[in-house]
């Protein structure tokens, strides 16, 4: 009997209990952080990796405008390999760089690419000086209009927003500028005018606009990216943001609207619901949000079917076949308990997500008939893609 054995003896004795040996003491797991864990299911059901939609699919959120030659052609054979007909650039810039970008996404890949054109406060003003920026001079509006029906001129389908106004675009008395600043009007006008459709990003999730704290449920999101949050005294709350949108929408009702990530709402789809019944101009398109859609796959194939004439579908970004994959999944399977992301870290939330299943009829208008409707170009492009995809009969 050694030491330890011996010890163990006379402890039972001296107790009049049973001591179990140390050989069955199982030892308590590590305490692990948050950044580490990685459940890892042991569910099994029936899985459907998609790699391409079922029909002809228009991607109005990307950003191919850094791409190199080379690299554009690869994201042209994703989007051939994944029935992307035609992607929609957000990176168009206003003024003489406009043609170069136009040029460059279609001399090589004609009615493949649809460009936006972005709004443009500085003008011919100096980036490093505010002072000089043009959107601080009396009658911008007037000018970024005229630059608008340029861009249009040039082959421009649309105005992009990034989400400065409320976040970050400042007056000169460090004031932000809100959403609805009038000075903005005629821009919506012209838009209505040109018959080009305006694609909005307003805001942000929900969650960034709440502190960095153990309650946030996309705290490690925050924690990688410390400056997505804006919460605290120097930003407006959310709703301030949502609703100062919506103002713009419902004053210029002839201006359609194609508000950019479900419209910086979907953690509340009731909500947004009611704004699309409300404004008839107002459109949502899907981007960065199938995290959010599919943790409520009740509740997002109702707001689908019910609101199917006014949904788009975009991905943001330039996305591999990884990343589409689970926005096929989401849309048109019942596949459950899935990452909504191909990355080694949840990067919208721990959370998986879970198909809606979308009838064909609706399928088709959130893939390509709503972008037909809304977008200059697109319907031409479509009609070009079917041309191109139809097998000679031998
Ligand atoms: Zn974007």
């Amino acid at each position: 009997m050694n030491y330890k054995s011996l010890l163990l003896f006379i402890l039972t004795l001296c107790n009049g209990q049973i001591l179990i040996s140390q050989d069955d003491v199982k030892s308590q797991p590590r305490r692990i952080y948050l950044d580490e864990f990685r459940p890892t299911p042991v569910l099994k059901t029936d899985e459907h990796l998609l790699q391409s939609a079922k029909f002809p699919c228009v991607n109005v959120h990307t950003h191919p405008g850094k791409l190199s030659v080379e690299e554009l052609a690869e994201m042209v054979e994703a989007m051939d390999a994944a029935n992307i007909a035609v992607s929609v650039s957000l990176d168009g810039m206003a003024g003489p760089r406009f043609a170069d970008h136009y040029k460059l996404l279609n001399q090589k890949h004609p009615h493949r690419f649809i460009v936006f054109v972005r709004m443009d406060y500085i003008g011919s003003g100096n980036p490093e000086e505010p002072t000089t920026w043009d959107v601080h001079q009396p009658g911008f509006g007037f000018r970024m209009a005229d630059r608008l029906t340029e861009a249009v001129r040039q082959g421009a389908s649309g105005l992009k927003l990034l989400k400065d106004l409320g976040l970050y675009l400042k007056d000169l008395n460090g004031e932000l500028i809100r959403p609805d600043d009038p000075r903005f009007d005629p821009v919506w006008e012209r838009a209505a005018e040109l018959d080009v459709p305006v694609l909005w990003h307003c805001a942000d999730p929900i969650s960034f606009f709440h502190p960095s704290d153990e309650r946030n449920e996309r705290w490690e999101e925050l924690y990688r990216h410390p400056e997505w949050s804006f919460h605290g005294d120097e930003f407006p709350p959310h709703q301030e943001l949502i609703d100062a949108r919506n103002r713009v929408i419902s004053k210029h009702a002839k201006t359609k609207f194609i508000c950019a990530h479900m419209a910086d709402i979907p953690e509340d789809l009731k909500k947004l619901g009611s704004y699309i019944d409300k404004y008839p101009n107002m459109n949502v398109e899907i981007a960065a949000r199938v995290a959010e859609l599919g943790r409520q796959p009740y509740t997002a194939r109702k707001f689908f079917m019910k609101y199917s004439d006014r949904i788009l579908f975009g991905t943001d970004g330039v996305p591999p076949m990884s990343e589409l994959i689970p926005h096929f999944r989401f849309l048109e399977t019942f596949d459950e308990n899935f990452p909504y992301e191909d990355n080694p870290f949840p990067p919208q939330g721990l959370w998986n997500i879970y198909g809606i299943g979308l009838p064909d009829d609706v399928l088709k208008k959130v893939y390509f008939e709503n972008a037909e409707r809304l977008i200059p170009g697109v319907r031409e492009a479509i009609l070009r893609w079917n041309q191109a995809s139809v097998q000679p009969i031998e």
